[in-house]
């Protein structure tokens, strides 16, 4: 019988390159992962490109393709799926930001664009603005963890084919401009450069900033706003391939990304999105979530940020630790539970970003057509039974595997 129930786990980041001083190893070969080992060594494995060969991969648009989505027609900017993330409720045709509080001088010259990594008194701030109506447009304006912000324009006529007003350093501000000539553009730019200047108006002797700037503290006393993106209509993941899906994830745009796809996305304790993450709480989470659903999708965010900080030891523990949960994740569940294990993209240490290097991929349960793949890294796999794929191929495979597919033809 194969599998009725999935936990689908992505380790961020985690494949790379090989490199010479680490004994011509990637961290996953270099880590100890008799875990991932032994499901390879059972299952059968392959190597994929997250969206195509060559084609560097953001997470966000890796995890659309990984869950079936078309990157192409449903990614228009990373904005929606943060602010979706932190737990606004976006709808179709809102146009998203990432915003950050920022410090701006008398003469319009950005001088901190974090505001001193501002941690306390954002709520406060943001509630002065959030929700005030310009042009007929709403602007809803959320704090994030520190100086970060999402910022939200909802109403008719608006387009996401504008500019940041984030000059990106510290520089004079430039404003909003329109990216083509429509009136929506147009529109979108004179909402946006409005509600720039109403910022810096309101937040100027706000007590925040007044307290701030007697402890010798940079005032937050602007919204900077980048990577405009409009929401999609994005068809429920459940009504487009028949599973009840829940996301065990804790980084906040991947949380965007699941809770657009209608998943569930709850919180767990200990779960960070950084490398403090406890990994083992999630593994439990997801054993857990089975009783109620039948596809956990998993999102380990730690080996991306060893590989951005460079850090080939740091990315080599951090794979480890997965592997421990993998552990406990196999441990812990019965023979009507399949697992697929691969990452949404390389982060390689010499690159600190993300790379087109193809990912390793691995399914493991009953009803695989097993090969003779031993190990779990990008070598071994490569040598696999499911040969290259893409990242859209992974959901029809499964459908496949589970016996939910439709014959094409007689
Ligand atoms: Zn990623
Ligand atoms: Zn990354």
């Amino acid at each position: 019988m194969p599998p009725s129930r999935i936990i689908f786990l992505v380790c961020d980041g985690m494949a790379d390159r090989t490199l010479k001083a680490k004994g011509n190893r990637t961290p996953l070969e270099a880590a100890r992962t008799p875990n991932m080992d032994s499901l390879a060594a059972d299952g059968v494995c392959g190597i994929m490109d997250p969206i195509g060969p060559g084609i560097r991969p953001g997470s966000d648009t890796a995890h659309l393709a990984l869950l079936g989505y078309d990157p192409y027609k449903v990614y228009t900017g990373r904005g929606p799926f943060e602010a979706a993330g932190v737990g606004l409720e976006l709808k179709s045709g809102d146009i998203a930001f990432r915003g950050n509080w920022a410090t701006v001088d008398a003469k319009g010259r950005v001088t901190d664009r974090r505001a001193g990594r501002i941690k306390e008194g954002t709520e406060a701030l943001a509630k002065e603005l959030d929700g005030v109506v310009i042009d007929g447009i709403t602007v809803i304006l959320k704090t994030a963890t520190e100086h970060r912000t999402v910022l939200v324009l909802r109403g008719k006529g608006i387009s996401c084919q504008v500019t940041d007003t984030d000059p990106h350093k510290e520089n004079l501000l430039a404003g909003c401009k329109a990216l083509d000539n429509s009136a929506a553009a147009k529109k979108t730019c004179n909402v946006l450069n409005k509600f720039t200047e109403l910022s810096k108006k309101v937040l100027k002797d706000h007590p925040v900033n007044q307290q701030r700037v007697k402890d010798g503290l940079p005032p937050a006393n602007i919204v900077l706003a980048r990577g405009a993106g409009m929401t999609p209509e994005m068809p429920p993941l459940a009504k487009v391939w028949g599973w009840d899906p829940i996301a065990i994830v804790g980084v906040a745009l991947i949380r965007g990304i699941c809770t657009l796809a209608g998943m569930e996305v709850p919180f767990v304790k200990g779960a960070t999105g950084g490398v403090d993450t406890d990994m083992l709480a999630k593994a439990k989470a997801a054993v857990g979530a089975l009783k109620k659903h039948d596809l956990v999708f998993m999102n380990i965010k730690a080996p991306d940020i060893g590989g951005h900080d460079g850090n080939f030891d740091l990315k080599m523990s951090s794979i480890e630790r997965i592997d421990e949960a993998v552990g406990y994740i196999r441990a812990n569940i019965s023979s009507d539970v399949g697992l697929i294990i691969t990452a949404d993209h390389s982060t390689p240490v010499p690159v600190k970003n993300h790379s087109a290097d193809p990912v390793p991929l691995l399914m493991y349960g009953e009803g695989v057509r097993t090969d003779d793949v031993k190990a779990f890294n990008e070598k071994a796999v490569a040598q696999g039974g499911l040969g290259r794929l893409k990242g859209k191929d992974i959901m029809p495979i499964l459908q496949d595997w589970v016996d939910k597919a439709e014959k094409f033809g007689a």
